[in-house]
């Protein structure tokens, strides 16, 4: 599990450090962070890519970022963009609850639904703040935990006040054109009436503790009720969900649980007595999180021996080695990780980031050719730009080094520390190489926009 965002290159930068334990470094109550996690991303893909297929769109040009967020949402932003808290993952009851939420938040994207234009003349006016939603992360991701802070406060009241309101004509109509995608797939729309019913419909009338999922999606009695008819009359509304749907399903939420929750929490949900995978799998990581790493590997072990192919008991072990100083018996878990989920860029990144720690220079050779192919597919991955920066370092190459490090500071949106290792980077690299070019080109782009901003702040200071 890493924290960090993907590869909307205008505006997200991107990240990744170990484990959701560095979620519990932001203030809990309003812990917004981007969590990037492999097996997760990969599991909501499987279950989002023929819906939005079924809704003419190109799953590919669809963005999909996991909220660390404790309370139930979901929603659209900046065009293409799912957000999915977690919240609503753990407290579903069913994957086709899950599903059910993403059907309707792709029919709002289908639907071209943006907020209300009497309030936003543009989507222009969404970029900064989605900016600062994601770098706020970023910037806990990068070792500023302050600034990331202030940034993901900010941004938290952007996303409640003004992220998304729907009209109630744009929820009927997503909600229609979420069951019409979900007939298409051949699954049921019953999910959703489900988590309405359970999760929704107690909170209907009153005005404190509403689930944010009741701000940003407004509803009313009546539309309610149409979802009902709607339901029904789906040829599909009885279909269980796939061996396969079901199983991703409990091993997300089991994961998730282990992450975020404590350990009392988890072993309540999970208790020792149930051997099931999910909930091995839950208190496997509930234990890593306390150091208990005997109890934590006891778990695993059976994982990886009743499924010594799941990429992801493999990268686990490899986290909870690598996170207790043993970075060299990681090397072989990551590397396993990645033969059974190949070109995976989280799992590029594990490998490589071990085998710089446990190798310093020895490691750089590979860890590099790793980090090429993690900033080429992600080249908004602000951690893999600083991970390639350390492995150029222990091979003494200087400029490379700054001129990832530009990378990264780029990433994250600190231009001024971006000019500055851009230029020095420039100084010493080969005139007309590749590298050299990007050099300029940081230094052309930050340097416009540090002096975009002096200009902001000069007339922001006048006197009187
Ligand atoms: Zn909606």
């Amino acid at each position: 599990m890493k924290l960090s965002p993907g590869p909307a290159r205008q505006w997200l930068a991107g990240a990744a450090l170990a484990a959701c334990a560095l979620l519990a470094s932001a203030p809990p109550a309003s812990a917004q962070g981007l969590i990037r996690d492999a097996e997760i991303e990969d599991t909501l893909r499987v279950y989002t890519d023929p819906l939005l297929q079924a809704a003419g769109l190109t799953p590919s040009d669809v963005h999909l970022y996991i909220i660390g967020d404790p309370s139930i949402n979901a929603f659209v932003a900046g065009g293409q963009n799912i957000f999915v808290h977690t919240g609503l993952i753990m407290e579903a009851q069913t994957p086709n609850e899950v599903i059910g939420v993403l059907a309707h938040e792709t029919g709002h994207i289908a639907g071209g639904h943006g907020p209300r234009r009497s309030q936003y003349a543009s989507n222009q006016a969404l970029g900064p703040m989605l900016i600062s939603l994601a770098l706020g992360v970023l910037a806990i991701a990068g070792g500023e935990p302050g600034a990331g802070a202030a940034l993901i406060s900010g941004s938290q009241q952007f996303a409640m006040s003004s992220f998304v309101q729907y009209t109630q004509a744009q929820e009927a109509s997503a909600d229609q054109a979420g069951l019409s995608y979900l007939e298409a797939t051949g699954q049921s729309g019953r999910g959703l009436i489900t988590l309405f019913n359970r999760e929704l419909r107690p909170y209907e009338f009153r005005t404190r503790r509403i689930p944010p999922y009741m701000m940003t999606h407004p509803f009313a009695s009546d539309r309610v009720e149409s979802l009902r008819v709607g339901v029904d009359a789906g040829s599909h509304r009885d279909a269980a969900a796939s061996a396969d749907t079901e199983r991703r399903f409990r091993y997300m939420q089991a994961k998730l649980v282990g992450f975020t929750r404590t350990l009392p929490q988890t072993l309540a949900r999970y208790p020792t007595t149930d051997n099931s995978g999910p909930a091995r799998y839950a208190r496997a990581v509930a234990y890593y999180r306390v150091s208990d790493l005997a109890l934590a590997r006891g778990e695993l072990d059976v994982l990886m021996r009743e499924e010594p192919n799941n990429p992801y008991y493999q990268e686990l072990m490899g986290q909870i080695l690598f996170e207790n100083g043993r970075a060299e018996e990681s090397i072989a878990f990551h590397r396993r990780s990645l033969e059974l989920a190949p070109n995976q860029p989280l799992l590029q990144t594990n490998l490589a980031r071990a085998l710089v720690q446990a190798r310093g220079r020895r490691g750089a050779d590979e860890a590099i050719e790793l980090l090429r192919l993690v900033t080429a597919a992600e080249p908004d991955n602000a951690f893999a730009w600083r991970e390639l920066a350390q492995a150029r370092n222990e091979r003494g190459e200087e400029a490379l080094a700054e001129l990832a490090s530009a990378e990264q500071s780029f990433a994250l949106g600190d231009y001024g520390l971006a000019l500055s290792f851009a230029e020095r980077a420039r100084r010493t690299l080969p005139a007309s190489t590749p590298d050299y070019q990007r050099a300029a080109d940081i230094v052309t782009f930050a340097g416009a926009e540090v002096r975009e901003r002096m200009r902001e702040q000069g007339g922001g200071r006048r006197p009187g």
